[in-house]
Formats: structure tokens, C-alpha cells, sequence
């Protein structure tokens, strides 16, 4: 079985320079044989099937049991999403329990997939437009995941899914996808000592213009 570790070029990018430390060099650098390059294209599609089937899956499982954002929440929200959206949403605060490891994990490992991101450390997790608390939730927390709904929304699950996936196959890392990238600095802007009134879907159509995604 090959693994994207040591695979040849047709998994390398230029953001290959964020690859963790965990990346096994060839000093060479030489393409394998034809016969050992790994589907790429196939492991991406397969996977994208998987994230998106996942997401649907739990968003119905846990939409049985979630409830709308308290009218405090709402408030605290109010300077950066829509009326539309922070009513549509869904909230679910697990307690005891926490969000399972997709049962794809399993296969992705073996392929040669590491540093998968792992949900059940996770604060919160958003399946579309129900969110998932792992850990209590905080406006900090809450507002990391109204950006990924909002991001659902804009782009349907088929395209953030297929997004998430191919960055995360270059960078090898969670953090730096740019999905996330985005919500994280976004709740910084929110965070800041004056903060002001930005709308988050205005920031997300726009990095969805410019292709930043
Ligand atoms: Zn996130």
C-alpha cells in the first residue's frame, strides 16, 4: 500500500513549505514508477464523499436534538451576522459525551493520511447549520462556527467539502486551510478591544471572489 508520504509529485503544491515535520523526504526527489503514484484524484474524490456524507449524516442526527440560539446569543452576534442566519442555526451542548471520530479515519490512516483533524478535541464542530459544542460554549466559540455556517451556506457542502479536502491534502495541517484560517482571524477582528461592525458573509463572498478558499 502506498502512502501520500512518500508519494510523487502529483500531491506536491507550492504550500507544500507548510508541510509538518512529519513529511519523509526523498533526497532524490525522483518520481517513483508510474505504477506506484497514487490515484491522487481518485483518494480526493473518495474522500470528499466521505467528509460530505459524514457532515450530512450528523447534521441530521444531531438537528433531532438541537435547539435555537438563545435571544442573549443572537445579540451578542448581531454586529456580524444576519438576522437569517442566527435564526436558522441550531445549537447542541454536549455534556458527557463529545462529538465521535468520523468512522472514515480508520481507512484515511492507512492510506497514509496523518494529522487528520481530530474532532473530538475540537471546541465545537459544524455540520452545515447545526453546531456542535464539545466543550461549553463561548462567544469566541460560537462565533468560529457561525463563520463555517456561514461558509456552508455561500458555498453548499458539496464545494466547502471539496475545498476543506484538497487544501488539507496540500497542507497537511487543520489549522492551515483556509476555511479555517479564515475563521480564526475573523473571530480575532471580532475579539479586538473596539471592535466594529464587519459582516462575516461580506468577508466570505469575498475570499470566495478573490478564489482564497
Ligand atoms: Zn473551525
Amino acid at each position: 500500500m502506498y502512502s501520500y508520504e512518500n508519494s510523487g509529485d502529483a500531491t506536491r503544491s507550492p504550500n507544500e513549505f507548510y508541510t509538518p515535520v512529519r513529511k519523509k523526504t526523498s533526497p532524490t526527489r525522483q518520481n517513483p514508477p508510474e505504477t506506484l503514484r497514487p490515484p491522487a484524484a481518485e483518494h480526493s474524490a473518495k474522500a470528499i464523499q466521505h467528509v460530505s456524507t459524514y457532515l450530512r449524516q450528523l447534521r441530521e442526527h444531531y438537528f433531532a436534538v438541537a435547539r435555537p440560539l438563545s435571544h442573549q446569543h443572537k445579540a451578542s452576534m448581531a454586529s456580524c451576522f444576519s438576522p437569517a442566519l442566527l435564526d436558522q442555526v441550531r445549537i447542541v451542548q454536549l455534556e458527557g459525551q463529545r462529538v465521535p471520530t468520523p468512522s472514515f479515519y480508520a481507512e484515511a490512516r492507512a492510506l497514509g493520511f496523518s494529522n487528520l483533524p481530530e474532532v473530538t478535541h475540537m471546541d465545537s464542530v459544524t455540520f452545515l447549520d447545526v453546531v456542535v459544542f464539545n466543550e461549553t460554549l463561548t462567544e469566541r466559540s460560537l462565533f468560529h462556527a457561525l463563520v463555517h455556517a456561514v461558509q456552508f451556506q455561500i458555498l453548499g457542502v458539496e464545494r466547502y467539502t471539496e475545498l476543506f479536502v484538497q487544501s488539507f491534502m496540500r497542507t497537511k495541517t487543520y489549522f492551515t486551510v483556509p476555511l479555517e484560517a479564515h475563521a480564526f482571524s475573523l473571530v480575532s477582528k471580532f475579539l479586538r478591544p473596539s471592535p466594529e461592525r464587519f459582516s462575516v458573509e461580506d468577508h466570505v463572498r469575498q475570499w470566495v471572489a478573490d478564489g482564497r478558499y
